[in-house]
Parts: C-alpha cells; sequence; structure tokens
C-alpha cells in the first residue's frame, strides 16, 4: 500500500469510528503514513478508546502521537524477540550442575496424645528459645526475671523478658501482660506515646519480648520500650554457582479454579518450549522446584467443598499433580511439603503428604517429599519452607495487613515471623499446632531465604539479609476469598538466582 492510500484509510477508519481529526493531528498521521503499521496501529487505539467511559470527540496530535510511537516500539521490539527467539537454541545449563540438597529439618510423625503436659512442655521449649534468642541482643543482656522486677524499688527502671498474654486497649492506655515460668506483670503504654502504642499495637498475642519499665506504684509499670526478638541484619549470603530455583505453592489441582493451562504453560517454559528467549536463558538455569504445600484442594477440607471441585477423589488428585510434574525435566529437583489442602496431619509441624494418598508423586524419580515446616540447604543457602498457615492469624490481628492490602503488604505479614521467630506466633487460633515437646517452629538461625504460600499472593521483600517470597497460587479466585476481600495473584512464579538472591517473577498466566 502506498502512503497515501494508508492516509486515507487510517483517517476513514477514525471517522467512521466516530472521531474527528483537528488539522495539527491529521499533519502528525502524514508524517506517519509511509510506515506499514500505521492503519494496524490506529485500529488498536480505536479499540482500547471503546473501552472509555467517556470519549473524546476530537484526537488530538498529542494524544495520537503518544500512542503510536508507543506501539510502534512495542511492536519493533515483538519483532526483534521474534527473530532471536528464532536462533535460540535451549541448552539446559542446570542438567550439568550437580546437585546439592542437604535436609536439616524434616518432621516426622512424632506425636505424642493430645496431653495438657505437652503442650505445657512446648510452651516451656518455646519460651526457653526465644528468650535465648532475645538475650543474644545486646539491648536485652541485662534482663532479669519478672519476680525480681516486682520486688524492685519505687520509680526504679526494670528490664524483663516475657510471653504476651494481653493486650487491652483502653481510652488513654493500653494495658499489657506478660508472664514467664513463675509469674506475670501488668504493664501500662500511654497511647499519647504515639510511636510505642504503634509497637504495642504490633505486638502478637504469645509472642516473647522484653520489656523496659518505670515502676511507678507496687504494681504498676509504665513501658518505656518493648524489644523484639527480632534477627540481627546479616550479609546476603550468596552460592558460588549461578543456579536457579522456581518457588510455587498452592496449585490446588482437582478445584474448579485450577489454573492448570497456566500451569502447564510454566512447565513447558522448564522444558525451555515457552516464553521469550531471555525468559528460556532464566528456565535453562533452574535446577529446584519448590512447592510450599496445597498441590491439591483436597476433599472435605471446608463445608460443601464439593461444589467447587472437578475431581473429588484425593488419589486422582494427586494422580493429575504427578502427571503435570512428572512432564518436568528429571535434572531439576522437586521438593514438595503439604499445607493444609494436602493429605497429612494438620497440626504443625506437619508430616509430608501421606504415601499412601500420594503414591505417583512418590513413584516420580526427580520428587522428594518434607515436612512443613521443612529446612534445607541448597549450595549453601539455607531455606526455610512453609505453607504458612498461621499467616490467616497475623492477618487477623496485625495493624498493618488485612486480605484486602495484601497485594502490597504479604511480606509485611511474612515479617512477623521473622520478627517473633517463631512460624506459628501466635497460640490457639486458626493454626492447628501439635502436642510435641520441642518446639520446632522457632525460627533459629535466621534462614537466608523465607518461603511462604497459602494466603495465594505473590510478592517478596529482602529484610536483613533474609529473603521473603510468598509464591502466590495457580488457583483462581474462590468464593470464600471473594467474600474474605482476598485478590490472588495466581500464575506468576518467583524465580531466585542462588548467587545473588535475585528474585525473577515470571507470568505464566494464559
Ligand atoms: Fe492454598
Ligand atoms: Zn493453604
Amino acid at each position: 500500500m502506498e502512503p497515501d492510500q494508508r492516509l486515507k484509510q487510517a483517517v476513514s477508519l477514525i471517522i467512521k469510528a466516530g472521531y474527528q481529526l483537528d488539522a495539527e493531528a491529521l499533519t502528525f498521521l502524514k508524517t506517519m503514513a509511509h510506515r506499514a503499521e500505521v492503519e494496524e496501529i490506529v485500529k488498536k487505539i480505536i479499540e482500547d478508546l471503546a473501552m472509555l467511559s467517556e470519549k473524546p470527540l476530537f484526537l488530538k496530535k498529542d494524544f495520537l502521537e503518544t500512542n503510536v510511537t508507543k506501539r510502534l516500539e512495542a511492536s519493533e521490539a515483538d519483532a526483534h524477540e521474534a527473530v532471536s527467539d528464532f536462533d535460540y537454541v535451549f541448552k539446559p545449563y542446570a542438567r550439568k550442575v550437580a546437585r546439592e540438597i542437604e535436609v536439616l529439618y524434616d518432621p516426622m510423625e512424632q506425636i505424642s496424645e493430645d496431653t495438657v503436659e505437652d503442650y505445657l512442655s512446648l510452651f516451656k521449649d518455646r519460651f526457653a528459645k526465644i528468650e535465648r534468642i532475645l538475650r543474644e541482643r545486646m539491648d536485652v543482656k541485662d534482663a532479669v526475671p519478672i519476680g525480681e522486677v516486682l520486688k524492685a524499688p519505687l520509680k526504679s527502671k526494670v528490664k524483663t523478658i516475657g510471653m504476651v498474654t494481653e493486650k487491652i486497649e483502653r481510652k488513654r492506655a493500653v494495658l499489657v501482660r506478660i508472664e514467664d515460668y513463675a509469674t506475670e506483670l501488668a504493664t501500662v503504654v500511654p497511647i499519647s506515646n504515639k510511636s510505642l502504642f504503634d509497637k504495642t499495637r504490633k505486638l502478637l498475642i504469645d509472642q516473647m519480648v522484653c520489656v523496659e519499665a518505670t515502676k511507678i506504684k507496687d504494681d504498676m509499670f509504665i513501658v518505656n520500650d518493648f524489644i523484639s526478638p527480632d534477627i540481627p541484619e546479616k550479609k546476603v549470603n550468596a552460592a558460588a554457582e549461578q543456579v536457579y530455583v522456581a518457588f510455587t505453592s498452592d496449585l490446588h489441582v482437582g478445584s474448579i479454579k485450577f489454573l492448570e493451562s497456566s500451569f502447564e504453560r510454566f512447565v513447558r517454559w522448564l522444558k525451555g518450549k515457552e516464553g521469550s528467549s531471555h525468559q528460556k536463558e532464566i528456565a535453562s538455569r533452574v535446577k529446584y522446584l519448590i512447592i510450599a504445600g496445597d498441590v491439591v484442594d483436597g476433599i472435605g477440607v471446608y463445608p460443601h467443598q464439593e461444589k467447587e471441585l472437578v475431581i473429588d477423589d484425593i488419589y486422582e488428585q494427586y494422580n493429575l499433580a504427578s502427571k503435570l510434574l512428572g512432564e518436568i525435566p528429571e535434572y531439576i529437583e522437586i521438593i514438595i511439603i503439604p499445607g493444609n489442602h494436602d493429605a497429612t496431619r494438620h497440626a504443625l509441624p506437619q508430616p509430608a503428604i501421606l504415601e499412601k494418598y500420594a503414591k505417583p508423586l512418590y513413584d516420580l524419580k526427580n520428587v522428594m517429599m518434607l515436612g512443613d515446616p521443612a529446612r534445607i540447604r541448597l549450595h549453601g543457602i539455607d531455606l526455610l519452607i512453609f505453607h504458612g498457615c498461621s499467616l490467616d492469624d497475623i492477618i487477623a490481628t496485625a495493624p498493618d495487613v488485612t486480605y484486602q492490602n495484601l497485594g502490597e503488604e504479604v511480606a509485611t505479614a511474612m515479617k512477623y515471623f521473622l520478627k517473633t521467630r517463631h512460624l506459628a506466633p501466635i497460640f490457639g487460633s486458626k493454626t492447628p499446632i501439635a502436642p510435641v515437646s520441642a518446639d520446632n517452629l522457632v525460627i533459629d538461625p535466621p534462614p537466608d531465604i523465607l518461603h511462604a504460600g497459602h494466603v495465594h499472593v505473590m510478592g517478596f521483600e529482602a529484610y536483613r539479609g533474609t529473603l521473603l517470597i510468598n509464591s502466590g497460587t495457580w488457583q483462581e479466585q474462590t468464593e470464600y476469598q471473594n467474600k474474605m476481600g482476598l485478590m490472588p495473584k495466581p500464575g506468576i512464579v518467583p524465580v531466585v538466582d542462588l548467587k545473588s538472591l535475585k528474585v525473577m517473577p515470571i507470568n505464566f498466566l494464559s
């Protein structure tokens, strides 16, 4: 087509769609008419305009200029990509990398009877472990037991350690009760102290804390500061080799909302058969795939679940999951832990998904089944993998995270794990905890990477040398999530280079 003809076509498209051109806009189109793409681009611009609720009468030069140039640039980039994709040969670099997995912690079936005594020893262990962590801090070292604090003279400044057992917000103050093995302490935080009040709101019930206070009456202590255990700032640990890990979770195979074709795209990408050449280059370095639970949607996990299932048989759900995962090249190691939808005990720590339900997964040569939480080391990088059930309890009580803002704040929610140094800081709420004598949910030492799922929102953030990752989901929004105001971010896989701990999120939503 000649430029003149092309210009005529473009102008008539605009007029037919009901818009008018001013003189400047017409001149601009004339200067662009030598480009073959112009007609196509004008069509697209009109399509976009049709979506607007208030349509302009005139198409002005500025508007056309920005839109046409934007699209020309995009189509040039596509063309470039297509040419280089054509030349691209997938070379799976990770095939030559030897696997380096060390399992540091894997919860096994070790449950005693559900007795009060067991919970008592669990609490004692939690207390002792986190107290030790707290005392490693310079500003906590000189803390004394609550019993001594109670005997201190009036007006003296005291420092002690305890578990937060109660918080009551009053008009002018917050009453915070803390307890240790022997006794308890009632403290008062004046609301007028804004920064301390904010800190107090972020204290979770059952978390360990150090209190600095002034004794003003026999049984009354005014808080000067709260110190949470937190993690010390550390240097980012890095592997010697450029090996990549793909993080995912919450497939929910069996659910009507499982995004099977997007997941298949992801698997094709791992095989080097999907994505741009740059994305394929990333795929070639993926040596590990970690799945942090909710492989299947399960059966009878919540009331009336059967209405939301396409596969209502647990064996068939795992069967399909293993078919999908079985397509992944064998040189990629797949590490799977359970979630609350999987077939194993639900109380934390959870043993691995039971073999009797998930035999086909166990049969895959490159699959390693671990419990929840699991701690492993890959090429010297320390990873803590946790499904994340307790995020629900954190979201319910923390003042800075809600289901509605989780898209931006999922890492903020995960930071509570590190600040309290515990994976289920709130006890006796929605997160079931097994009565075992040792508390293996205490986070010690801080890992290089903390991976969780469960809330179906992808997000990540580096915090004091630890990388926090939530790996999102492959399930579209459910009715329940809709009611909660939770907008999932499905189909996005964060890939991490162990040599730099840089995160490369890749979107597979189709
Ligand atoms: Fe889930
Ligand atoms: Zn879950």
